[in-house]
């Protein structure tokens, strides 16, 4: 990624809250709302699935970002901010994981890494 596409993409982020937004749920691995705002560990998510599709569709994923940042009423609507670990658990719960994917996740909810420590 180079360095004017990091910069659009933490622009969306910063719009879209510059937050995880996972909310508290017990089959997360924190147990209040996800406070991880490091925009390194940061992800765009398409609320409803599809996201690869969407991609494609609009030429990968810096054309993904550019669109969104003239459309910023559908970025609101389609995309939401996930730390990677909410977005692992949740592509989990959906079944878009693989085995070795499944035990790595498995490994980090049983120790629910110490609460909160990716937070700053
Ligand atoms: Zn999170
Ligand atoms: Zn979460």
């Amino acid at each position: 990624m180079s360095k004017y596409e990091a910069e659009k993409r933490f622009q969306l982020i910063e719009f879209l809250g510059g937050r995880c937004s996972c909310p508290p749920s017990g089959d997360c691995w924190h147990e209040s709302s996800c406070r991880v705002y490091d925009d390194r560990c940061l992800q765009l998510d398409h609320i409803n699935g599809g996201g690869s599709l969407d991609a494609r569709r609009r030429g990968g994923n810096g054309q993904m970002i550019a669109y969104y940042l003239k459309h910023l009423d559908e970025a609101r609507r389609n995309l939401q901010i996930l730390c990677a670990n909410c977005n692992w658990v949740k592509r989990d719960r959906n079944k878009e994981v693989g085995t070795a994917q499944r035990r790595w996740l498995n490994n980090l909810l049983s120790r629910k890494i110490e609460k909160g420590s990716l937070t700053p």
